[in-house]
C-alpha cells in the first residue's frame, strides 16, 4: 500500500513548481501529516474484535438493527482478515485482497445482506481509525452513507461546524451528500483529523481521486469536492489567502519575471540576467499576457534559436549569416505549420534591440554593455507590414461571408431557445410518465427516483423526458445551453465587446440615467483596461432585452445575483467576488463563463447549422467576429467616456444607494475599487470636466433620435446615415405601442404592390418586398420582446439632469 501511495505522490508532485512546465496550480496538491496519529476513540489497531464492537456501540448506538448487522460484519472480516499476515488490523488489511484497491469487501462477502454486513464492518474499521485505506480501496466500497459515521466518531467541533454549514449551504442534496463526503474521505485516507483538512491536503485528495477514478462514467477526468471547497472557504477553515474554489486552486497563477525566463532554460548566466532586467523594466508598461509573449519570442524563438545555431554566441551582437539561418529556421513553427504572423516574433526583438540602445543614453552602465546593432534588418518589417495588410484583408473577406450568415445564426439561437423553453414549460406542469406533444412531437415526463424523493420532501424534481427516439432528454440542461447560448450572441451583436469585456459585465456594470424629461436611459459600463478605455454604451431595446433576460434568470426567486470570482485567462488572477451576469451553474460550482468556454460554444452552434445550411460549412463565428461586424453597422459605439464618466461619477452615488440595498456594501466597494484601479491605468487626459456645451450636445442627442415609429439606435454623436429609411434601418427600436402603425404602413405597403403588380413594375415590386421583409422582421422582434420583457432588477437612481 505504501509504495502505492509513494508512487501516486510522485506522479502528483511531477505536477508541481519546480518541475520545467510551470503550469502547475495556485495551491500545490500535498500533504504532510505533522498531526500525531490521530485516534479519535483511542488506539484500536491491535484491539480485538470485542473491544470495537464496545467502541462501535458507543459511537453509533442505533439502530439496533444496524448494530447487529454491523457486528456480524466485524467478525466476518476478522475472520477473512486473519488468513493473512501481520500483527495489526492494518497489515493484515494490506496483505488482503480488500488492500489491492481490485476488490469490495462487499463482493467477497457474495453480495446481498451479507455483503452489506462487510460493507458496514469495513466503514466501521475505517471511521475508527483501525484501518487507514488508500483512496482507492475507500472508493470501491461505494461507501454512501460513510459520513453518519465519521461524524459522530470524530466528535469534533470544527466537523461538527463544517457538516452544519453544509446543511445550510445553497446547494443541492446531492452536493451537500457528496461535500460532507469528499471532507471524511480526505480525513481518512491522510489519517487525520477536521483541523488538518488544508487547502493542499484537499486538493491533493482532489487530485488523487481524479487519478483513481475509472476511466468510464459521467466523471472521467473530472475533479471532485468543489462544494466542499467552497464551504471550507466560506465557513474560514481555509485561510483569506486560499482560493474561494476549487478551480481557482487548480489555476496556474501569475509566473514572476524569473520564472518566465527559466522556464526556457537560458544556460548563459549573463544573458538570463540581462533577459530578467529587461523584464523588469517593461513591466509596469506592458501587461502579463504581453510580458509572456515578449519573454517567449525573445528568450525561447530569438535566444534559444541563435544558441542552437552558434552555441559559441555570447552576447547580442548576432552575425547576419547566423540570423538568416535563425530566420529560416522559425518561420515554421514546432508543429510543422508555416508561422503566419511573423511581427509577432520579430517586432519584440527589434523592439529589445532598440530598447537597449534608448536606456543605455540615461543608463549606460545598466545596459550600454549590450548595445549593439539589430539584426533584423529594415526591409525585413517591411515585408510585414505587407504581410499585416494581407491578413486585415482576409479578416475583411471573412467579415464579408459572415454578415449575411449573422441573421441565420441569430434566427437559430432565438428558436432553439424558444424551443426549449416552451418544452421545459410543458414538462415542467406534466407528471411522472404523462405524454405531451409539441409541435407534433410527443414527449414522455420522466422521474427518478431522486426526483420522487425530491418531490417527497416538497422540492422541484429534475425535469427529464424521454423523446419519440427513446432518448432521455434533460431539458433543464438544454433549455439553461440554449438560453446562453442565445444570450452570447445577442449581446455581442448588439455590443460590440470584445469577449473578455463580456465575461467582466456584472450587474453592477448596468446603469440606468434619467432624463430631465423623465425618459431612461439604460447605459452599460465597459470598465477600461490597460489597453484600451473605458466606455459607456447606451443600450439598445435589444441589448436591453438581452441583459434584462440574464439578470431576471440570476434573481428568479427573489434571489439576488450570485457572487462569483472571476478567472482573468490573460492577467492570470482573480477578481474579488461579484454578481457578474455570465455565470454558469457547474455541476457543484457557479462560476463565470471562460472565454475559451464561450469560443467553444460558437464553434459548436456553427456546426450544428451546418447540418443543415451548407452555407456554415468550414465557417464559424469568432467572439471578435461579432465586434467587427457591429463596427462595420456603426462607426462609434459609446458615449465619449468624459461624458460618460461624469454620468456615471454622478449616478454612482445614487446607484450606489440603491444597490447596498441589494448586495451587501463590500461588494459595491469591491467594484467600484475595480473601476478606479482600472482608470489609474488610462491616460487622465479620457477624463477632463464637461463643458456646458458638450453636455447640452449630448442632452439633444436623444431628443434627435426620437423618429416616429420609436427610437433610432445610432450611436452619439453620428448622424443618420441611411437616409432616415427607417423602416428599413437595422439601427431603429420600434417602440411597441407603435405596432399598429406598423401594420399600417404594411396595409399600405401591401396595397402598392398590388398597383405595381398590376402595372408590371417589376423594379418596384422589388423594392416594396424588401421593405416588407425588414418591416416584418422588426415586428417580429417587438413582439418577441414583449413576449420575454423583464426591467432590469436594478435600484433606480433619483432624477439629477447635469454632472455639476
Ligand atoms: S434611418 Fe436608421 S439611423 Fe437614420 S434615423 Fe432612422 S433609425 Fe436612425
Amino acid at each position: 500500500m505504501n509504495e502505492r501511495r509513494a508512487e501516486r505522490a510522485l506522479r502528483l508532485r511531477r505536477d508541481q513548481p519546480g518541475s520545467v512546465r510551470y503550469t502547475r496550480p495556485a495551491v500545490v496538491p500535498t500533504f504532510d501529516i505533522r498531526e500525531p496519529a490521530h485516534f479519535p476513540r483511542g488506539d484500536l489497531r491491535r484491539a480485538d474484535v470485542e473491544q470495537i464492537r464496545t467502541v462501535a456501540k458507543q459511537v453509533w448506538p442505533d439502530p439496533a438493527s444496524r448494530r447487529r448487522s454491523r457486528d456480524r460484519g466485524l467478525y466476518k472480516l476478522a475472520a477473512l482478515l486473519a488468513e493473512h499476515p501481520g500483527d495489526t488490523w492494518q497489515q493484515r488489511w494490506d496483505a488482503s485482497p480488500l488492500g489491492s484497491e481490485q476488490v469490495a469487501a462487499r463482493v467477497l462477502g457474495g453480495g446481498g445482506a451479507v455483503g452489506t454486513e462487510y460493507t458496514q464492518g469495513v466503514q466501521t474499521l475505517f471511521a475508527l481509525r483501525i484501518v487507514r485505506p488508500t483512496l482507492a480501496a475507500l472508493r470501491i466500497n461505494q461507501l454512501t452513507i460513510y459520513p453518519q459515521y465519521v461524524v459522530p466518531a470524530e466528535n469534533d467541533d470544527g466537523l461538527n461546524g463544517f457538516a452544519a454549514a453544509v446543511s445550510a449551504a445553497a446547494l443541492s442534496d446531492h452536493f451537500k451528500r457528496w461535500a460532507l463526503f469528499d471532507v471524511c474521505a480526505a480525513m481518512t485516507i491522510h489519517g487525520v483529523s477536521f483541523a488538518y483538512v488544508t487547502p493542499e491536503s484537499f486538493l491533493h485528495y482532489a487530485f488523487e481521486t481524479r487519478e483513481t477514478t475509472p476511466r468510464t462514467g459521467l466523471h472521467v477526468g473530472k475533479y471532485v469536492g468543489h462544494s466542499a471547497w467552497q464551504v471550507l472557504f466560506a465557513m474560514g477553515h481555509f485561510p483569506p489567502s486560499a482560493p474561494p474554489t476549487l478551480r481557482n486552486a487548480l489555476r496556474a497563477p501569475q509566473l514572476t519575471i524569473e520564472e518566465m525566463v527559466d522556464r526556457y532554460e537560458v544556460a548563459d548566466p549573463r544573458m538570463r540576467e540581462l533577459f530578467v532586467a529587461y523584464l523588469h523594466r517593461r513591466y509596469p508598461d506592458v501587461d502579463y499576457s504581453g510580458l509572456l509573449a515578449a519573454a517567449y519570442a525573445i528568450v525561447k524563438l530569438f535566444w534559444n534559436g541563435i544558441i542552437e545555431i552558434n552555441p559559441a554566441q555570447g552576447d547580442l551582437n548576432v552575425s547576419q549569416e547566423v540570423y538568416q539561418q535563425w530566420h529560416r529556421s522559425v518561420v515554421v513553427r514546432e508543429d510543422g505549420e508555416q508561422r503566419l504572423d511573423m511581427s509577432a516574433v520579430l517586432s519584440p526583438v527589434r523592439a529589445f534591440y532598440f530598447d537597449l540602445q534608448s536606456w543605455a543614453v540615461d543608463e549606460p552602465a545598466m545596459w550600454g554593455h549590450w548595445v549593439t546593432t539589430c539584426p533584423v534588418p529594415r526591409s525585413t518589417m517591411n515585408q510585414i507590414g505587407r504581410a499585416k495588410r494581407r491578413v486585415r484583408e482576409r479578416v475583411h473577406a471573412t467579415v464579408r461571408t459572415l454578415q449575411p450568415l449573422l441573421p441565420v445564426l441569430v434566427d437559430h439561437v432565438t428558436a432553439d431557445y424558444e424551443r426549449w423553453a416552451t418544452l421545459l414549460h410543458r414538462a415542467t406542469a406534466a407528471a411522472d410518465g404523462e405524454a405531451f406533444t409539441i409541435g407534433g412531437a410527443t414527449f414522455v415526463r420522466t422521474f427518478s427516483r431522486e426526483d420522487n424523493r425530491r418531490v417527497r420532501h416538497g422540492l422541484p424534481a429534475k425535469v427529464r423526458v424521454f423523446d419519440e427516439a427513446g432518448r432521455r432528454i434533460d431539458v433543464n440542461r438544454s433549455e439553461d445551453s440554449a438560453f446562453w447560448a442565445w444570450a452570447i450572441v445577442e449581446t455581442l451583436r448588439h455590443s460590440g465587446l470584445r469577449i473578455e469585456e463580456l465575461t467582466e459585465l456584472s450587474q453592477l456594470s448596468v446603469r440606468q440615467y434619467r432624463r430631465p424629461n423623465g425618459e431612461v436611459i439604460a447605459l452599460l459600463v465597459v470598465a477600461p483596461s490597460k489597453t484600451d478605455r473605458e466606455r459607456v454604451i447606451p443600450m439598445s431595446a435589444e441589448l436591453f432585452h438581452v441583459i434584462a433576460s440574464i439578470i431576471r434568470r440570476l434573481t428568479v426567486g427573489g434571489k439576488t445575483v450570485p457572487m462569483v470570482t472571476r478567472f482573468d485567462t490573460y492577467d492570470r488572477v482573480w477578481s474579488d467576488p461579484q454578481p457578474f451576469l455570465f455565470q454558469r451553474h457547474i455541476g457543484q460550482h457557479v462560476e463565470v463563463m471562460t472565454t475559451g468556454g464561450i469560443a467553444e460554444k460558437l464553434r459548436h452552434l456553427c456546426q450544428a447549422i451546418a447540418e443543415n445550411d451548407p452555407r456554415f460549412e468550414g465557417v464559424h463565428f469568432r467572439p471578435h467576429d461579432f465586434r467587427r461586424l457591429f463596427a462595420t453597422e456603426l462607426v462609434n459605439n459609446g458615449l465619449p467616456i468624459h461624458i460618460g464618466a461624469a454620468l456615471l461619477g454622478h449616478l454612482n452615488l445614487e446607484t450606489t444607494r440603491g444597490y447596498v440595498a441589494v448586495f451587501n456594501e463590500d461588494v459595491i466597494r469591491h467594484y467600484q475599487a475595480h473601476l478606479q484601479r482600472r482608470r489609474k491605468a488610462r491616460p487622465a487626459e479620457e477624463y477632463p470636466n464637461v463643458t456646458v456645451d458638450e453636455w447640452e450636445e449630448f442632452q439633444a442627442h436623444f431628443d434627435k433620435r426620437k423618429v416616429e415609429l420609436g427610437s433610432c439606435g445610432r450611436p452619439y454623436a453620428t448622424p443618420c446615415i441611411h437616409e432616415h429609411a427607417c423602416v428599413r434601418c437595422p439601427l431603429l427600436n420600434v417602440d411597441p405601442n407603435m405596432l399598429h402603425r406598423l401594420d399600417e404602413i404594411e396595409a399600405d405597403l401591401i396595397a402598392r404592390r398590388q398597383r405595381a403588380d398590376n402595372e408590371g413594375w417589376q423594379g418596384e415590386i422589388e423594392g416594396i418586398e424588401l421593405t416588407l421583409g425588414f418591416l416584418r422582421g422588426k415586428r417580429g422582434d417587438v413582439n418577441g420582446r414583449i413576449r420575454r420583457s423583464h426591467d432590469l432588477g436594478i435600484p433606480t437612481p433619483a432624477p439629477r439632469d447635469h454632472p455639476g
